[in-house]
């Protein structure tokens, strides 16, 4: 937190800064700490005002917040107002974003409705305590093409984009991305998730823990830029959700044989989760909305509300390929017929 203090050279006892994200998300460790180790003020969103323009914008200006933190999804949709700009926040001087890919044409609305304020985005997975890259995304680096860089690691971390043997790979070359560093966390509670995490480094890459991020990557002119990821694993709303968790929690409740659960994703961004299910016994369609209520409703006992599918649909049984794996293309086209927004 340190290393973000001083960068941002906020100035001790002044700054108001913004907390959006739920205290359960790593990343309001950001704003919380940031406002606390400069003896500033936080300002909480309630979370019932978040999406309700008509309490979220009167609080904001009377905020009078001098630095942002929230993910980049929060900062579109207060974009949708016309009025969200430097006459609601005068004393803005600060953007810092987290958690999800920072879109250029975000970055280049919110320079330019905030022109006297600095635009960051922030890179790092929970498990190396929250962000371990950062860089000023400038008006220059804003006009360029997507993916924006995500930054230069914070000094005492490594982060590299490493192919399988965790060895370094060429500027350029696209691999995943290895953190290594004092904020990497010893490794999870309960151990390892299957497939990636906390590994050893030999001696020779510098020994110690490092942490295999799952995210795909390159690194370009001491930038890191993140271009998806190598697993599963999705963004809602700034919410790291699990895709094969959720499915396992879905096959583990009663009367269902086999699921699978898809992102439906709108301009790049996951706007909600589908899942296809097959149960014994089927629902005839008449039953199928209350049995999908029913499903939804017994999620609830093991997921919070943000990882469980809006819309269930039952199958007969899931589509394979010929490998005979679940066909996820053909759900997802099938995702797309009953999603497809309305034509006209
Ligand atoms: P969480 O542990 O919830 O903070 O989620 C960490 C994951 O969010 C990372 O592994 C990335 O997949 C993604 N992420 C975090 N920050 C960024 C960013 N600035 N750009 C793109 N993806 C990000």
């Amino acid at each position: 937190m340190g290393w973000m203090r001083s960068q941002q050279r906020l100035e001790p006892g002044r700054e108001v800064v913004l907390n959006q994200a739920p205290f359960s998300f790593d990343l309001s460790v950001m704003d919380l700490y940031l406002a606390l180790t400069t003896g500033g003020t936080l300002v909480s969103i309630p979370r019932g005002m978040v999406q309700d323009p008509r309490t979220l914008f009167p609080a904001l200006a009377a905020a009078d917040l001098t630095v942002w933190v929230s993910t980049p999804s929060f900062a579109q949709f207060c974009l949708a107002e016309p009025t969200f700009g430097a006459g609601m926040l005068p004393r803005l001087r600060r953007m810092l974003f987290c958690g999800e890919t920072l879109p250029a044409a975000t970055a280049r609305a919110l320079l330019q409705r905030f022109p006297e304020a600095e635009v960051w985005n922030t890179y790092g997975p929970t498990e190396t305590t929250v962000a371990v890259t950062s860089v000023r995304i400038t008006p220059e680096l804003a006009a360029g093409p997507d993916p924006l860089p995500v930054g230069a690691p914070a000094p005492g971390m490594r982060v590299w984009v490493a192919g399988p043997d965790l060895a370094e790979l060429a500027p350029g070359e696209a691999g995943e991305v290895v953190i290594a560093g004092p904020q990497v966390s010893p490794g999870y509670l309960a151990g390892p998730a299957a497939g990636r995490g906390f590994v050893s480094l030999p001696p020779a890459r510098g020994g110690g823990t490092a942490y295999r991020t799952g995210d795909a990557g390159y690194a370009r002119d001491g930038q890191l830029f993140c271009v998806g990821r190598l697993d599963r694993q999705v963004k809602l709303h700034g919410y790291r959700l699990e895709l094969d968790e959720i499915e396992a929690h879905l096959t583990r409740l009663d009367g269902v044989c086999a699921a699978a659960v898809l992102p439906v994703v709108r301009e790049g961004r996951v706007q909600h989760l589908v899942a296809f299910v097959v149960a014994e016994p089927a629902p005839d369609p008449a039953g199928a909305f209350a049995a999908a209520q029913q499903l939804r409703h017994e999620l609830g006992g093991s997921l919070p509300p943000y990882a469980i599918p809006r819309l269930i649909r039952f199958l007969p049984a899931l589509p394979l390929t010929p490998n005979g794996k679940v066909d996820r293309r053909h759900l997802e086209a099938l995702a797309e017929q009953r999603d497809a927004p309305p034509k006209g």
